[in-house]
């Protein structure tokens, strides 16, 4: 599929040179795709090149349904190939943040999460995954030049890091100077541990902010939540994560969902503290959201496990998660409007 959003400046420049086009044409497809217009809504192209581009994907996602909560918005995405992903907007004092996808689904298999349920689906290309930005921030009144969209998460459905070569040329794509311009330090790339691939996104790409999906600060009771940890045991992971903090120069953060009974007991918060000793990183606590399929709860010992870890010396915050209300963890949005139990 030629999806225009997936090419770069100079690759669409390319592009203009094999359709016999001037090269000053690509500046203006790109101004127009990351400005969200339609092939029909942009007015400076002449008609016998909209001709041309006739086979070429000029937006491959559409805002398919909205939810309102009280503190975000949730967005469930249609691909050009009728698949639905989801993503989450969220307004704070210092701007907007939106969480995206980089897969339809998730083969990670974590036990409590709602993504991973059905398995992975496919793969997002980059353009797919700023897609979804181009999107959102058109919904805000925004254009390329005027972005409405101050931050980035990329913690929604799917593993980032198992879709590696289109999310780092997503990533190239959303820091470029002649697209959006985002600056890296405004963006976090969640992993739930793929240490291999943090060492390549070391080299290529540091700078983002990395956050693990750690979950659990024992080896055994890591393996029982989340499938990958008998691929990469947390010690691994924790070297990865020393190493990309010397790269990047930036503190990692560690995101530790509370289960109850399962991460929550003060032997869990200690074994923490000694895991992450010496490792310039900050901990997010989460609330689980509870997500029927799963059937596990979130933990009663919140501020309890906050406490210890800060009497440890710990940088720990807890994280209330925004857009609980509208089914606000991974996956959990799409799945109910697939199964046709939302009617909202
Ligand atoms: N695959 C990546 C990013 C997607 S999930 C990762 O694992 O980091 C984004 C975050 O939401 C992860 O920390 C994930 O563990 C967490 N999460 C998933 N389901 C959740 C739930 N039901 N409640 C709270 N957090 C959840």
């Amino acid at each position: 599929m030629n999806i225009l959003l997936d090419y770069n400046l100079n690759e669409l420049q390319d592009l203009m040179e094999k359709l016999n086009e001037p090269k000053f044409r690509a500046k203006q497809i790109f101004n127009s795709i990351l400005s969200g217009q339609s092939l029909q809504e942009n007015t400076t192209l002449p008609k016998s090149l909209k001709e041309k581009l006739e086979n070429y994907i000029w937006n491959p996602i559409e805002i398919y349904r909205e939810f309102k909560g009280k503190d975000a918005i949730k967005f469930l995405y249609k691909l050009y190939d009728n698949n639905i992903i989801e993503g989450i907007l969220m307004s704070h004092r210092y701007g907007n943040t939106l969480c995206i996808s980089t897969q339809v689904g998730c083969r990670m298999g974590c036990k409590f999460c709602a993504s991973t349920l059905d398995g992975l689906i496919r793969n997002l290309s980059a353009g797919e995954i700023l897609g979804q930005v181009v999107a959102v921030n058109k919904y805000l009144g925004g254009t390329i030049t005027d972005r409405k969209i101050t931050n980035l998460v990329l913690m929604g459905s799917g593993e980032p890091l198992d879709n590696y070569d289109n999310v780092l040329k997503f990533l190239k794509l959303a820091t470029s100077k002649d697209g959006f311009n985002f600056s890296k330090r405004n963006i976090s790339l969640s992993t739930c541990g793929l240490a291999d691939t943090i060492d390549k996104l070391a080299k290529d790409f540091p700078g983002i902010i990395l956050t693990i999906s750690l979950h659990s600060s024992s080896q055994e009771e890591r393996e029982k939540i989340m499938p990958i940890a008998k691929a990469f045991d947390i010690n691994t992971i924790i070297k990865s994560a020393k190493n990309y903090c010397e790269n990047s120069g930036r503190r990692v953060i560690f995101e530790y969902t509370l289960i109850d009974g399962v991460n929550d007991r003060q032997i869990d918060a200690e074994n923490l503290k000694k895991l992450t000793k010496g490792l310039m990183c900050h901990i997010n606590l989460i609330p689980l959201n509870y997500v029927k399929e799963r059937g596990l709860k979130t933990s009663k010992n919140i501020e309890k496990f906050e406490k210890i870890l800060k009497e440890l010396g710990c940088s720990v915050t807890v994280r209330h998660s925004l857009g609980s209300d509208i089914d606000g963890a991974c996956g959990q949005l799409r799945r109910k409007i697939l199964k046709g139990e939302n009617n909202g």
